[in-house]
């Protein structure tokens, strides 16, 4: 089969700051693991930063994944918190394409309670969907948590995770992020490079706005 493709739907118009870094990680992840990582639905207008632009494998496409594979929905599966069906490995040998929604997460999430929500304006394409699980990860965790299921055949349920994790702001204040993440070799969660001293600095600001 040929290589994996993991793409993104941005289904925002802007692209900001915690996009960006799970992006880039996104990008460099997959082509490390010799996978290409698009990301569709881009506008035209939107001037994507050089630290995303400039990864090896990186593509961005204005089309909607829709028109991308209007003849060949068959290849691609949505990662779909709302899916009756948990993805496996042998999933890996029926799709190539792997399909995420490019929005930042909502507490409580809103894609698994309730029916209006953004994972749903992809599921109405009529691709067929998986989940990752019960719990809502970042799309960087969903996309690497795929690429362990597909690429490397580890089953969900034995893939190391950390959930909801506390991230220290300063010597007086954490914050928790509610989101599942997983778990790197330290023990630590595996988050984008910069994302700790973003968090840092919305904090300041007021989390809350984020969501
Ligand atoms: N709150 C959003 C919603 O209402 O749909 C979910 C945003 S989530 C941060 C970004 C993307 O990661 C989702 O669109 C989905 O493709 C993927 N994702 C996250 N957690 C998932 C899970 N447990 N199962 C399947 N896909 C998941």
């Amino acid at each position: 089969m040929a290589n994996k493709t993991y793409i993104v739907e941005h289904l925002d118009d802007e692209l900001g700051p915690w996009s960006e870094l799970e992006y880039v990680t996104i990008a460099k992840e997959s082509h490390a693991a010799g996978a290409n990582f698009c990301l569709s639905s881009v506008p035209s207008t939107l001037v994507l930063p050089a630290a995303l632009k400039h990864v090896p494998g990186f593509t961005a496409d204005e089309h909607s994944v829709e028109t991308l594979y209007a003849e060949d929905k068959t290849r691609v599966c949505l990662l779909d918190p709302a899916a009756t069906k948990e993805l496996s490995p042998e999933d890996g040998d029926l799709f190539d394409v792997f399909l995420f929604g490019g929005i930042l997460g909502d507490d409580p999430p809103r894609g698994m309670w309730i029916i209006v929500n953004r994972t749903s304006e992809l599921r109405k394409k009529g691709f067929q969907g998986r989940r990752l699980g019960p719990k809502q990860m970042t799309t960087d965790t969903a996309v690497r948590v795929t690429r362990l299921i597909v690429q490397e055949r580890i089953p969900l349920d034995k893939i190391p995770y950390v959930d909801y994790p506390e991230l220290r702001i300063n010597k007086n204040e954490s914050t928790e992020m509610p989101f599942r993440y997983v778990k790197g070799e330290d023990g630590e969660c595996i988050m984008p490079e910069g994302m700790l001293d973003l968090v840092k600095k919305d904090s300041e600001k007021g989390f809350g706005d984020l969501f």
